[in-house]
């Protein structure tokens, strides 16, 4: 059984852990939060008392922090990880973040002698309490072998993208093309009903037609044509507004860093940050269709 560090014991590192120990693994955590870093003790998790602690005398570590400049903060500079952990340690960064601050960390996880994955996820809370995941991961074929086992106990599906950031790159392409195409998908409800249309049957020849995709078949925008749609639960996330315009966010910033434009990635951009400023960041992102109904 591995023993294993976890750094990031929020909505998604909490039921993660939860897996890890009823798998059977020993895990030893750290969070800024006290109450996350107790709840992680009742779970059977022994404390670190800081990062650096953390990291020390565990042979795999994982991290699930917001954002870039956390996963910055935590591997880097001498009370991060990569000072702190004994050699040969796995590392596995399952945080959403920029592809270049992937690279950046991989590179110096690489240049002292760590194997390091990027391996983000989706599936959200509900797939993280199940241990259903799925991890888009990103790095060298042995480092990918070494971290599946791990992985597959939080996980449905593992999915090797790659080099390092790989994994991040995958994650935010498919997200910005998720909030494309329920822009689109909602806003031809919202003509529809200007046409005088009843969603149920937009949804029936759509949902059969050339138009159909996930966003209209699985995750319908309106009330009505799909039960388990957030739609039919007052928008209720689901996967947030404001998670998602983080995401787009990060297609954007790569895309500039490629020095190329993804106009419609750039306008759901826009339109998500209406729908947050609009009030709605913490509704489902298939709320989307309220803003483009005029109802938010
Ligand atoms: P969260 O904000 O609930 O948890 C993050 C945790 O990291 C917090 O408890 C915070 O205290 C801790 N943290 C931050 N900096 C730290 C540091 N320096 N040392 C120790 N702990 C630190 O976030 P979350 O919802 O669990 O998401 C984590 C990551 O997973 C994000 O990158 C997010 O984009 C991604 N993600 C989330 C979801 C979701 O549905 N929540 C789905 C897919 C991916």
């Amino acid at each position: 059984m591995a023993s294993i560090g976890f750094i990031g014991l929020g909505n998604m590192g909490l039921p993660m852990i939860k897996n890890l120990i009823k798998a059977g693994h020993s895990l030893k955590t750290f969070d800024l939060s006290a109450d996350a870093q107790e709840s992680a003790k009742s779970e059977g998790a022994e404390n670190g008392l800081s990062v650096a602690d953390t990291a020390k005398g565990v042979d795999t570590i994982i991290t699930m922090v917001p954002a870039g400049p956390h996963v910055k903060v935590v591997y880097l500079g001498d009370e991060g990880i990569i000072s702190n952990a004994q050699d040969g340690t796995l590392l596995i960064d399952c945080s959403t973040i920029d592809v270049a601050s992937a690279r950046e960390v991989a590179s110096v996880a690489a240049s002292k002698g760590f194997e390091m994955v990027d391996a983000p996820v989706s599936g959200g809370v509900g797939g993280a309490e199940a241990g259903t995941l799925t991890f888009m991961v990103g790095g060298e074929k042995a480092a990918f072998d070494k971290a599946e086992p791990i992985l597959d106990i939080m996980g449905g599906k593992i999915v090797h993208c790659g080099g390092a950031g790989n994994g991040e790159a995958v994650k935010i392409c498919n997200n910005m093309m998720l909030a494309i195409s329920m822009i689109g998908v909602s806003e031809a409800f919202a003509l529809g009903r200007k046409l005088g249309l009843e969603d149920q049957t937009l949804f029936d020849v759509m949902g059969t037609s050339s138009g159909q995709c996930w966003s209209l078949n699985s995750y319908c925008p309106v009330p009505g044509p799909v039960l388990t749609s957030p739609a039919n639960n007052d928008y209720k996330p689901g996967f947030a507004a404001d998670m998602m315009l983080k995401d787009i966010k990060l297609s954007q910033t790569a895309a500039n860093d490629m020095g190329m434009e993804t106009p419609l990635g750039k306008l759901s951009e826009e339109l998500y940050s209406k729908l947050s400023k609009n009030g709605g960041g913490e509704l489902d992102f298939s709320a989307i269709f309220k803003l483009l109904n005029s109802e938010i």
